[in-house]
């Protein structure tokens, strides 16, 4: 129900949300990264100045001699950075436009005072780009040892681009993201701190946010950011400041637009901690807003029941404004941004659809903090898979907008979830191994491609191949033994073995580290009418040139199906031969081999031969040569209805000989 605005409501929402906070403190995480940062927007220069103090633990068993941090914002700093050449100047299909954002360190201390600033230098890890500047190292005068926390202040200004990669502003609306320096993941290998590309997301750990945040009085009561709100406070000159503070999370995000309009509302369901939900409307957009609050709720259960409890008491979910969506679709810790159409109708299913994958990833990239920049997919393809679901359960999984595109099938497939919008994978099959660092794949098509799609249709495979019980439990091991840490691929692996009690790292070979691609085909599909066999037979004289009695006549129909592995990647398929008379038959293949003969001797006449008819391999790249339809005869055979028992099994003596 949503509830009333105003600030005494405000306040309460405030109060409560803090109260949950302590509830769940508990079972929230160790911080090794935390940031307090009072920060002042400067809406004159589009500029953020901050100060920050970040108390950091060194968790590993090696001593840190430097510090690596991310500067985000210097990828808009010009256009020989790193994220620019990559992208071409180009993001979602648009130019990117001039507009240049930076981040500058005007101070950097250790709590002795000890300066850091002077030692510090840009580094290329993943390009050696001697302009980029999304990397910074300094040098410490003793190293961390393990086990030991140290406290940093640093002054940093952060100027704000134009809207087109995730960060910026539009007008009056900002949506300040990627926007203090941020320290990288010590790990016992090494600093892995990459650079900022056109294709790659994040990767911290986990610590506790307090900051505060000045912003002219005109943007009262309409500010929101990761966490809950715990002050309201006016300053002299016009000003009012915001702090928020949340536990556990690995990011900080905030928004602000004077146009807001406010809405809270509650999720609530049996046996979970509520969850505060405010949603930051565009007033052009005030007609969507019980679909964004219904999207909201839907993901927060339907993520939820899989995959564990949303953990946190906030969630907050932004609508930018037309010209902003550069903004929209993406996710932080408790906060992310959606983005709809004025006239969007309900089938497009949008807001719906971002909706519920961006708060998909509060589980994957929120909780289970995987490398964006290393392993992609484990966060963008397994979001897009439990999207899929969530959205198919709650909203049907057909998409009417698209059954416009007159996809056909010889079986009847309409265009549906997850096949959808995952095609897109098809076209590029074979281009990049799934399993490449972001950066790394051929063109941002291919990477699209493959770390959304592919892994999304993937683990659907891996779902139909497990039953969605079975591929439940794998989940929700995996979100259990994970959350709140780093899981890799080879984590998810062994959940699925654990689970399962079996080795799929077959399956994940030929999917994940594989650029194979799986096509299965009918590529022959025969029958006939049995003729009197010909030639010398048994007979009590000799042989004779005449068949025995019970040969001599005839009788029912000869069909052969070949059933080939086109693709270089095996999967297990089921066959399905369809007979007059609504006689069907089923057989598993475990698909190796090339190809594979069904040979039926004597039975009903084969009408259709399917490959896969289930769809459960929906990383087939053509399913248009799935089935095959045998011509249709007019000499029906009604007779053999009476007979199923005989030749079924007659057909399935056969079928065990066929090679
Ligand atoms: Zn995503």
């Amino acid at each position: 129900m949503p509830r009333a605005k105003g600030r005494s409501a405000l306040l309460a929402f405030a109060s409560q949300a803090s109260l949950a906070l302590t509830l769940t403190a508990a079972s929230l995480t160790r911080p090794i990264a935390s940031y307090q940062i009072s920060c002042r927007l400067d809406t004159e220069k589009r500029a953020v100045e901050g100060t920050e103090l970040l108390t950091w633990t060194n968790t590993t068993a090696k001593p840190a001699a430097t510090l690596r941090f991310h500067l985000y914002l210097n990828a808009f700093r010009n256009t020989l950075s790193t994220f620019w050449r990559e992208s071409g100047g180009e993001r979602r299909g648009d130019r990117l436009p001039e507009s240049w954002g930076s981040i500058e360190l005007t101070r950097m201390t250790l709590a002795d005072g000890s300066d850091l600033l002077a030692s510090l230098s840009y580094v290329s890890p993943d390009d050696g780009n001697p302009y980029d500047r999304t990397v910074a190292e300094v040098q410490l005068p003793r190293a961390v040892q393990p086990g030991e926390t140290i406290s940093i202040s640093i002054d940093f200004r952060s100027r704000l681009p134009r809207v087109s990669a995730r960060t910026g502003w539009k007008g009056d609306f900002y949506l300040v993201a990627q926007w203090f320096p941020k320290i990288g993941v010590f790990q016992d290998k090494g600093w892995n701190c990459h650079q900022f590309h056109a294709s790659s997301e994040f990767f911290a750990d986990f610590g506790n946010y307090d900051v505060s945040i000045d912003v002219p009085v005109r943007y009262r009561g309409k500010v929101g950011a990761t966490g809950v709100r715990v002050e309201e406070r006016n300053l002299p000159g016009d000003r009012v400041l915001y702090r928020f503070r949340q536990d556990s999370v690995h990011d900080f995000a905030w928004t602000a637009d004077p146009d807001f309009l406010v809405v809270d509302d509650v999720f609530r369901e049996p046996a979970v901690a509520d969850t505060q939900i405010r949603l930051l409307l565009q007033p052009e957009h005030r007609g969507q807003q019980a679909r964004y609050l219904k999207a909201t709720k839907v993901a927060l259960s339907g993520y939820g029941r899989v995959l564990g409890p949303y953990p946190y008491p906030t969630l907050t979910v932004v609508d930018p404004p037309w010209g902003a969506m550069g903004a929209g679709g993406m996710e932080y810790p408790t906060f992310i941004t959606a983005g709809t159409h004025r006239m969007a109708p309900a089938s497009a299913q949008s807001p719906e659809g971002v909706t519920i994958h961006e708060f998909g990833h509060q589980y994957f990239y929120g909780l289970l903090a995987s490398n964006e920049f290393e392993e992609p997919w484990l966060d963008e393809g397994f979001n897009e898979y439990m999207e899929d679901r969530v959205v198919g359960a709650a909203y049907g999984s057909n998409r009417p907008v698209l059954t416009a595109f007159g996809f056909r099938f010889p079986i009847g497939v309409a265009v549906h979830r997850p096949l959808d919008t995952n095609r897109r994978y098809f076209q590029v099959a074979t281009e990049d191994v799934l399993a490449s660092p972001a950066w790394k794949f051929r063109t941002r098509t291919s990477y699209g491609a493959n770390v959304y799609s592919k892994t999304a249709l993937a683990m659907a495979t891996l779902e139909r191949l497990l039953g969605t019980p079975t591929m439940n439990r794998a989940l929700r091991l995996y979100a259990d033994r994970w959350r709140f840490r780093h899981p890799t691929t080879a984590d998810w692996i062994a959940a699925v073995r654990d689970a399962t009690g079996r080795d799929y790292r077959w399956f994940f070979d030929r999917t994940f580290y594989s650029s194979g691609a799986v096509d299965y085909a009918v590529v022959d599909a025969k029958s006939e009418k049995v003729e009197p066999p010909k030639g010398l037979f048994e007979s009590e004289g000799g042989l004779v040139e005449k068949p025995p009695a019970e040969l001599a006549k005839g009788k029912g129909w000869k069909s052969v199906v070949t059933v080939a592995r086109l693709g270089d990647v095996a999967m297990p398929v089921e066959v399905l031969l369809r007979f007059d008379g609504n006689h069907t038959y089923r057989s598993t293949w475990d698909g190796e081999a090339r190809w594979k003969r069904f040979r039926v001797d004597r039975g009903p006449r084969l009408l259709e031969a399917v490959v896969d008819p289930g769809e459960k391999i929906l990383l087939d790249v053509d399913r248009t040569n799935n089935g095959r339809l045998v011509h249709a005869d007019p000499r029906a055979a009604s007779r053999w209805t009476a007979r199923a028992v005989f030749w079924m099994q007659n057909l399935i003596d056969s079928l065990t000989i066929a090679w």
